[in-house]
């Protein structure tokens, strides 16, 4: 009798496929649902269903049979999930989804739950009060503004929309950021606002309903991938992490300047202590990544996602155990173990932009690397590579069938790599 487990993964995008890698390797299966029929996790699915993530019977057809249901991606529809939510078992649950999907609850829960965030206040709203000196805009308080419904704020007019913006940033102040409050990614959705010549353009955003942000003048970014099983929590090492575009490009481990060696430093242990009590304190079960903005000895919320995270990629080759295995451990009722960091590590985002490269590096490697390699052009290296390419290189390109600029196609982890080398060396070789 065959008594392996399966684990069904909502969505098959590069986070579903090194689930399932892993989950093999613990030896479970895996079921995955994606609307796209060549979604990279199907490659190495037992099972795969394609359907519309909002489509009731492609997702019951996924979770029957399954031991255990997650999710890759956040914005599965809440609702959607709720519906299957008393039949299978989702073991994460849907709450930390739910509070992922709206900026505004999602920064108004961290406050609640013990986290700093940049001020913020919701944006078309019914009303708007200054408040008095010295006092913050913050939910719970009379003077924070009530939301206007998705409803009303579609038939604002440009000018209604433009007096509304107007009178959220005189709140607040500038310079501040608007944000769509629901399927907002990777900079999209987003205006900052620097002076009144913005006020016009970003307004334009207010056709959904926004959230207005004091913008954080921060040192850098950082981020933490914490694995809670209500037992034990554990947490990967804090990355250090460099946006282009609004897209990561780089994770830094360990974090300068909150790192002695290899570990974490007080100031460190600090932020992830906040972070674990952050998850605890929301009854957070399974993943959760906590994205954060450091100002000198200050740190802020930024947003958060109950999946594995893209800067956590790097724990694959970095650390003694990685964040896709450790979700699978909790998926599975395995005990979790707690992640050691092997060496520094870099980890570059492969875009589109960057395939060619990633690809040279690949070619590059196994040229002349022994009889029956014939692998000597990057257009012979296959798309769905995942390997090492030299010493301390480990590439993971993702088999996604077509590539644009900007799009997240593979990832490249260089360990042992410290920041310095990785800019003499290797950061030429990107555009
Ligand atoms: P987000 O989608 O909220 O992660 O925002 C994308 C990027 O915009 C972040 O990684 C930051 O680099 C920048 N950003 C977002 N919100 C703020 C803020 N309140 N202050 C400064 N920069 C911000």
């Amino acid at each position: 009798m065959d008594n392996k487990k399966t684990i069904a993964i909502i969505g098959g995008g590069q986070l579903g496929l090194m689930i399932a890698q892993e989950a093999h390797d613990l030896g479970a299966e895996v079921a995955v649902l994606d609307p796209s029929p060549d979604a990279p996790a199907f490659a190495v699915a037992d099972r795969h269903v394609v359907g519309a993530y909002d489509d009731i019977k492609a997702l019951e057809e996924l979770c029957e049979g399954s031991d255990v249901v997650t999710y890759e991606f956040e914005n599965v529809p809440g609702d959607v999930l709720r519906h299957i939510e008393g039949k299978y078992n989702i073991k994460q649950g849907v709450a930390p989804l739910f509070d992922s999907q709206d900026r505004l609850r999602e920064k108004a829960n961290a406050r609640i739950h013990g986290l700093r965030t940049p001020d913020f206040i919701p944006v078309p709203a019914l009303d708007f009060i200054t408040p008095e000196e010295g006092e913050e805009p913050f939910p719970g308080n009379p003077e924070f503004p009530v939301p206007m419904s998705a409803e009303d704020a579609a038939s604002l007019s440009r000018k209604e929309r433009l007096s509304q913006l107007e009178k959220a940033v005189s709140v607040l102040g500038m310079p501040c950021v608007l944000k769509t409050r629901t399927l907002g990614y990777d900079g999209h959705g987003q205006a900052v606002i620097r002076e009144n010549e913005d006020l016009e353009p970003a307004s334009d955003l207010l056709k959904v309903p926004c959230i207005l942000e004091k913008f954080v003048g921060f040192d850098y970014e950082a981020s933490v991938v914490m694995v809670n099983d209500g037992d034990k929590i554990i947490h990967f090492p804090i990355g250090r992490n460099i946006h282009t575009g609004g897209i990561l490009d780089l994770s830094i481990v360990p974090a300068p300047g909150l790192s002695d060696g290899l570990h974490e430093s007080p100031a460190g242990a600090k932020i992830a202590k906040a972070c674990e009590d952050f998850m605890k304190s929301c009854g957070y079960k399974g993943i959760l990544a906590v994205e954060l903005f450091i100002k000198g000895d200050d740190f802020y919320f930024n947003e958060m996602a109950p999946r594995p995270h893209n800067s956590g990629h790097y724990t694959i080759e970095g650390c003694s155990t990685n964040q896709y295995r450790e979700l699978c451990r909790f998926l599975l009722g395995q005990p979790l173990e707690t992640p050691k960091l092997l060496a520094p590590t870099v980890m570059k985002n492969i875009l589109g932009q960057d395939l060619e490269a990633a690809k040279a590096i690949v070619a590059e490697s196994l040229e002349g690397a022994g009889p029956g390699v014939s692998v000597s052009s990057p257009d012979d290296v296959d798309d769905a590579f995942c390997g090492q390419a030299g010493k301390g290189v480990f590439v993971h390109l993702y088999g996604k069938s077509q590539s644009r600029p900007k799009r997240k196609m593979g990832h490249i982890t260089f360990t042992p790599m410290t920041p310095e080398e990785f800019m003499s060396v290797w950061a030429s070789r990107f555009v």
